[in-house]
């Protein structure tokens, strides 16, 4: 399979997890981690710090944290890849530089809440130690089009409150 096909079918799971957490209620985002010389998919994870009560509960947290309790190793094994549907933001760009991630591969840009090309743009810091190779695009279609319907269908229960607060924090609130 080409890079791109490949790409394209992890990205799909990702999005699978990205759409399961929406319909649990949470910022639909998803991720996997995935031995891309075996094919492996080692950890799935949707967005869930609302069900946790955990803000740090990302999808790219979550899938990192598998993997590395599996392995009894805070630091991923070479080779891995991270696919998530959404540009990570700052803390996710930073826990996948202390894991060691290998690559990572995002779905739809991020430009509100993102963390890699946009923002802190972490990776490219001098305190950063530790870059992935990047992608982003595969499939920001479908993530980027997942947001926009989470978001339309929530906002009439919102509270006026809740709407200036989204003006001001930004689009993902993840
Ligand atoms: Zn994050």
């Amino acid at each position: 399979m080409s890079t791109g096909l490949r790409d394209d079918f992890f990205m799909g799971l990702a999005l699978d997890a990205a759409r399961a957490a929406g319909e649990a209620g949470e910022v639909p985002v998803g991720a996997v981690l995935v031995d891309e010389a075996s094919g492996a998919v080692l950890a799935t994870a949707g967005n869930a710090p609302i069900a946790s009560a955990d803000p740090t509960a990302h999808a790219e947290v979550l899938v990192l944290r598998a993997a590395t309790r599996a392995a009894g190793n805070y630091r991923l094994r070479p080779g891995l890849t991270v696919f998530v549907t959404l540009e990570p933001c700052a803390m996710c760009a930073g826990a996948l530089s202390l894991a060691r991630v290998s690559r990572l591969v995002w779905g739809a840009d991020d430009p509100k809440g993102g963390g890699v090309r946009h923002g802190a743009r972490v990776f490219d810091q001098p305190t950063c130690h530790w870059r992935p190779t990047l992608g982003g695009g595969v499939r920001d279609t479908e993530a980027a089009a997942l947001l926009r319907d989470f978001f339309r269908r929530r906002r009439p229960r919102r509270t006026r409150e809740e709407n200036l607060s989204e003006n001001v924090t930004g689009f993902t609130g993840k």
